[in-house]
């Protein structure tokens, strides 16, 4: 099986937080999507990771995604070393996404967070190399993009989510062990504050206010767009 767009996460939630308006918002244009996350979250402070696999699935399934891996790297231990790299390179090759998303590989505040984009990013590139040790035919995606997670980089795109951000906050609200209500019984974490739903709708709102529409998710370029029609470039 193969997919249009394949977004990376650190932890079963982040891909929900930072581009799940953008997941929902291509399986509505009919691309099929995926999620591949690095671990299974075993170093939360909340849930356990099989109740943690059952709400990423439908999490997942809200999304419309067409699937959801876990590679089960090692949470909280991730480092840019060659098995992390080799199982990311394994799942771009077997899944051939055209475009790839990861969280912004700098300065984020879980260092999981930067690590994983920071994996992704070199992986993209080495999945091209034919000598690697890494089952599967060479690949490279078309274009590697990075979402926001708890950093406060200004986005070079920002993609309309206001059709579909009422699926984002139900895929979020999913991870019904994580977000959004303390009790006597949980971890107080800063996800499982009731405000931090305002945290995620607040950014989403105010990106959406910068072109012009409800709700919007940003994105980061890594690299130059390469133009030679101005007109048609910006046709859309
Ligand atoms: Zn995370």
């Amino acid at each position: 099986m193969t997919v249009d767009l394949l977004v990376f996460g650190a932890h079963p939630d982040d891909v929900e937080i930072g581009a799940g308006g953008i997941l929902a918002a291509h399986s509505v244009l009919g691309y099929s999507c995926g999620i591949v996350d690095l671990t299974a979250g075993e170093m939360a402070s909340n849930g356990t990771v099989e109740e943690r696999q059952l709400e990423a699935a439908e999490a997942a399934k809200i999304l419309k995604c067409a699937l959801r891996r876990c590679l089960h790297l090692p949470d909280a231990h991730l480092f840019v070393n060659s098995e992390s790299l080799y199982e990311v390179i394994a799942a771009l090759r077997s899944l051939r996404p055209r475009i790839v998303l990861a969280p912004f590989f700098r300065d984020d505040r879980h260092p999981d967070h930067s690590t994983c984009g920071e994996l992704v990013r070199r992986a993209a590139y080495l999945s091209g190399l034919k000598r690697l040790p890494v089952d599967g035919e060479p690949f490279r995606p078309q274009k590697l993009y990075f979402y926001l997670l708890s950093t406060e980089q200004p986005p070079d795109i920002i993609v309309d989510v206001s059709a579909v951000h009422k699926q984002k906050e139900e895929a979020i609200r999913a991870h019904r062990t994580q977000f959004f209500h303390h009790s006597r019984d949980k971890a107080q974490t800063l996800v499982n504050d009731p405000f931090f739903l305002h945290y995620i709708r607040s950014r989403d709102s105010y990106f959406g206010s910068l072109i012009g529409v409800q709700w919007g998710e940003g994105l980061l370029v890594n690299e130059r767009p390469a133009v030679s029609d101005l007109i048609k470039w910006s046709g859309e």
